[in-house]
């Protein structure tokens, strides 16, 4: 499994490659920048490894506490974190719930606080409303998201392949690996 910092070199020396197949898909530079910055954001803070202590893990800086719940719960390298479409869109999901709800405890203050109108029924529907007018760009930087936790996983799956061809041959690809049996469960 490649390291952090040849994740980090894989990220940048792609990012090119990125902006180029981009623009000349959509001959839009809003969007090239859209998906080359969610590019660069996933592979550097918001790709896989966040099911871990990582340095994409160690970059939220002060904002890491949020994700001790998500490694808490998920295993290093599962489909869950790792998986095509699957890992990106349940982080994007865990950390718009978080935001949701850091939003609403801050509105609930600042109405206690002082006492402005918040209508949530208004506030969601212009959400609603902005989602759909601006769906290209949503799209965009939902790509980029993830195909920069595809360079992470791909280069992952690379990395581990050639280790286990260099320790046990290429031969050791078509074998199964032999099941693990069920630990029984300690009784209570
Ligand atoms: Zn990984």
């Amino acid at each position: 499994m490649p390291s952090g910092r040849t994740h980090d070199r894989i990220t940048l020396w792609s990012l090119p490659w990125i902006v180029l197949l981009t623009l000349s898909l959509t001959r839009d530079g809003m969007l090239t920048l859209l998906v080359s910055a969610a590019y660069l954001f996933s592979g550097l803070m918001f790709g896989p490894d966040l099911d871990i202590y990582s340095v994409q893990f160690k970059r939220w800086g002060g904002l890491r506490w949020l994700w001790i719940p998500y490694q808490k719960v998920l295993k290093h390298r599962s489909r869950l974190s790792h998986g095509f479409l699957i890992g990106t869109v349940l982080r994007v999901l865990y950390l718009g719930i978080i935001l949701l709800l850091v939003g609403m405890v801050g509105i609930a203050i600042a109405q206690l606080i002082g006492g402005f109108a918040w209508n949530w029924q208004t506030s969601a529907q212009q959400a609603k409303l902005g989602l759909s007018h601006y769906r290209a760009e949503a799209i965009a930087l939902f790509v980029g998201l993830e195909l920069g936790a595809m360079s992470h996983a791909s280069s992952d799956w690379f990395g581990s392949t050639a280790k286990q061809v260099r320790r046990k041959g290429v031969g050791s690809l078509f074998t199964r690996k032999p099941k693990k049996r069920r630990k029984s469960r300690r009784k209570r």
